[in-house]
């Protein structure tokens, strides 16, 4: 086999330096399933060195057309002006399945694509969620080194992709709109557990006074859900569009930060890092047995068995079991 063309040593001083070009073939590499990339993938890191927590890992969710990305690029915009260097990373579930990439697509973010303190990266293509989670993990990584001190993962509002993301990133920001009347109905429960912030979005024109009386709504909802000394998520108005009440959302992630204090979050990151661990060994494990040669023999013998009824399901394992054991 060929060795790639990839010194991860020279790549890693790139990074540092903060070359753009070798930034994005950094990111490259560590979205590369590939066996041999992936060891080069982990030298890299290795030279990169571990991150510091003076970097924000701000996750960003909501359904499609709440405005992530119009939002994102009001926020981006407005903190590269205020001298930081923001990376923007996108974990889009539809992409493990479709092959596509939605998220995070440079068009939709037209001045931060152009922005040189600023750095926009699509959701990897293809893989499973771990295999996607385990790119954005390091591309995070990637981005830090080369002094990027905000990094915003945004990602789309359907289930495990936000717990993905959230175990990821030190504060959650939901997006969402003003729905009187079915706030905490309209919002996936697991949402509540998860977001740190809450932002009632397009706070514009007519709908101004609607999104205003929604956050009063829901913040009263989720003290009541929380209790006292817990971090009951603020919920504030904005507008992406606009620009109006960004910089608020933006005080708030950074509150949310100072109620972590540096110790909470340097323990948050570290526990993160070990439910990542087994995600990641879980993940591998599920590429492991839908690649087994074992597994491949019996997969037809036991679908039939068990579809006629003459396998149960309990036995039926215990089979596919045998049989990537078998190895
Ligand atoms: P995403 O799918 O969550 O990334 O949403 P987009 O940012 O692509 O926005 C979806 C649509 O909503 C677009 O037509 C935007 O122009 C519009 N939009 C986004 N943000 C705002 C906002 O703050 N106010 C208003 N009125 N419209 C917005």
């Amino acid at each position: 086999m060929a060795r790639p063309q990839v010194d991860p040593a020279e790549l890693a001083a790139g990074v540092r330096e903060r070359n753009r070009a070798a930034v994005s073939r950094a990111i490259t590499l560590v979205e590369s399933s590939k066996v041999e990339h992936r060891v080069l993938a982990r030298e890299l890191l290795a030279s990169l060195g571990s991150s510091t927590p003076s970097c924000i890992r701000v996750g960003i969710s909501g359904v499609p057309g709440v405005g992530k990305s119009t939002f994102i690029e009001a926020l981006g915009t407005h903190l590269t002006s205020q001298g930081h260097r923001v990376g923007v990373l996108a974990v889009d579930p539809s992409s493990v399945r479709t092959g596509g990439s939605v998220l995070g697509d440079k068009t939709r973010m037209a001045r931060l694509a152009v922005d040189p303190d600023a750095f926009i990266r699509p959701s990897p293509a293809a893989g499973t969620l771990g295999g996607v989670a385990r790119a954005t993990a390091q591309a995070m990584a990637v981005l830090e080194a080369a002094s990027y001190d905000v990094v915003l993962v945004e990602t789309v509002g359907v289930g495990q992709s936000e717990v993905t993301v959230a175990g990821m990133v030190d504060t959650f920001l939901f997006l969402t709109l003003a729905r009187t009347g079915d706030q905490l109905q309209g919002i996936k429960k697991g949402i509540l557990e998860i977001a740190d912030v809450i932002a009632v979005n397009k706070a514009d024109g007519d709908r101004e006074g609607e999104a205003r009386s929604a956050a009063r709504e829901l913040a009263g909802a989720l003290r009541l859900v929380h209790g006292k000394g817990e971090w009951a998520p603020p919920v504030v108005t904005c507008s992406g569009l606009t620009g109006t009440g960004v910089e608020d959302v933006w005080q708030r992630v950074l509150g949310h930060r100072e109620h972590l204090t540096l110790d909470g979050l340097a323990t948050k990151r570290a526990e993160q890092q070990l439910d990542f661990t087994w995600a990641l060994v879980r993940d591998e494990l599920d590429q492991r047995l839908r690649r087994s040669a074992g597994v491949a023999r019996v997969r037809q013998e036991v679908r039939a068995a068990v579809l006629s009824g003459e396998l149960a399901a309990p036995a039926a394992a215990d089979l596919i079991l045998a049989a990537y054991d078998e190895r």
